[in-house]
Order: C-alpha cells, then sequence, then structure tokens
C-alpha cells in the first residue's frame, strides 16, 4: 500500500510518516501543496493523507486539482480548524474524512486502515451493472429502463455493492457498510435484505446480477461474466 502525506509542518509529517512506514506503508512526502498536486497527480496512491494549511497551494485546492484527475483515491484530510462550514468543504471539494489536529496517531492509523480496506471510491454520480443502473443524485434504481423502488437500506446495499462490482463481499464488510454503529448484530440480516433486492432487481429476470459466494459473502456482476 503507497501512501501520499501532504504536509508542511516538519515534525508532524516526520511523526505520521515514520508511524506509517512502522506499519509497512510505502509512505511518499511533501512539504507543500504544489509538489504534494504534482505527485498525487502522477502516481497511483491508495491513499492520501492531505493537512488543510499548507505553503504555495491551500490543501483544500489541492484537493480540488489531485480530483481532476484522479476520482477515486480515497483523501484523509488533517485540519487544525473545526468549524463546520471548512468540514463540509472539504467534503464538497472531495475528502472521504478528516481528522481534526491534535490528534493520537492510533486514531490516524484506524481511519487509513478504514479507508484502505473500502479501496477506491467510485465517486461517478451514476453507476451501471449490466441493465442495472443507480443514479446518485435522484437515488433512482432502473433495471433494463424500468424503476425499481427500493427501501433506503435496499438502496444503501446496492450502493454499495454496486461501487464494489466484481468485488466479493463479506457480510462483515457488508455490515460496516450498510449499517451504523448503533447495529448490535442480527447475523442474518444482510442475508435477509439481499433476499429483498433480488426480488426486486433479479427475480424478473433471466440474467441474475447478485451472486452468493458460499461462505464467503456476495458480489454483484455483469451477467456474462458470471
Ligand atoms: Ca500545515
Amino acid at each position: 500500500m503507497r501512501i501520499l502525506l501532504i504536509e508542511d509542518e516538519p515534525k508532524v509529517s516526520s511523526f505520521i510518516g515514520r508511524g506509517l512506514s512502522a506499519e509497512r506503508y510505502a509512505v511518499d512526502t511533501a512539504v507543500d501543496g504544489l509538489s504534494g498536486m504534482e505527485l498525487g497527480q502522477t502516481y497511483h496512491y491508495d491513499l492520501i493523507i492531505l493537512d488543510l494549511m499548507l505553503p504555495k497551494i491551500s490543501g483544500e485546492e489541492v484537493l480540488r486539482l489531485i480530483r481532476r484527475k484522479n476520482t477515486t483515491v480515497p483523501v484523509l484530510v488533517l485540519t487544525a480548524r473545526d468549524g463546520l462550514q471548512d468540514k463540509l468543504g472539504i467534503f464538497e471539494a472531495g475528502a472521504d474524512d478528516y481528522l481534526t489536529k491534535p490528534f493520537a496517531f492510533a486514531e490516524l492509523l484506524a481511519r487509513v486502515k478504514a479507508l484502505l480496506r473500502r479501496g477506491p471510491v467510485n465517486r461517478a454520480s451514476s453507476i451501471h451493472v449490466d441493465d442495472l443502473e443507480l443514479d446518485r443524485l435522484s437515488q433512482q434504481v432502473k433495471r433494463a429502463g424500468k424503476r425499481v423502488d427500493l427501501t433506503s437500506k435496499e438502496y444503501a446495499l446496492l450502493e454499495y455493492l454496486m461501487s464494489n462490482a466484481g468485488r466479493v463481499l463479506s457480510r462483515t464488510m457488508i455490515i460496516e457498510h450498510v449499517w451504523d454503529q448503533s447495529f448490535d448484530g442480527i447475523t442474518n440480516i444482510v442475508d435477509v435484505y439481499v433476499r429483498h433486492l433480488r426480488s426486486k432487481i433479479d427475480s424478473s429476470h433471466n440474467r441474475k446480477l447478485i451472486r452468493t459466494i458460499r461462505g464467503v459473502g456476495y458480489a454483484i456482476n455483469d451477467a456474462g461474466e458470471n
């Protein structure tokens, strides 16, 4: 896993860099916005850690510029600010998570691991798998051009499956992404919701898109790839 760290304060940079290296991550560092933006646009990183207050180009601008070239890399923002407006601004610019300084390395590491586990993020406004289409703006789902009505949980589950099309997702991964922390673990909840989804998405079509991977979990694929 290769991580780009864009941070101008030498102490913070070396503290994070050493910690991540000790966890066996490959870390490239940039000390200003310009070089960070250039590295971020040039190389394929698995994750970018980005300080907001940077010389030459601000972190928010760096983020917007990186997003023009790379919409999928997860970005964790480090910020000394705590205003709601600033937070909304960084998410709008394409951040995936943020951490307010000062922070404990353990918390940074937990967030880094969570973002890496999630992998590249599909930010396109609509996602297609075979003849199934999900529009994130209108939150509408269509199969073969016909509208499918889903509950909000079914929609969230389908969005997670489609964002990771072709990947096998374990029940634990699905629960972590689709249910919130208050979820107390009815173990077959994922199976129940997948069954609902199948009845709405797949049951009246010959080409089945949702696959069960026995003993592992679920995946969604183009029917031709099954
Ligand atoms: Ca700074």
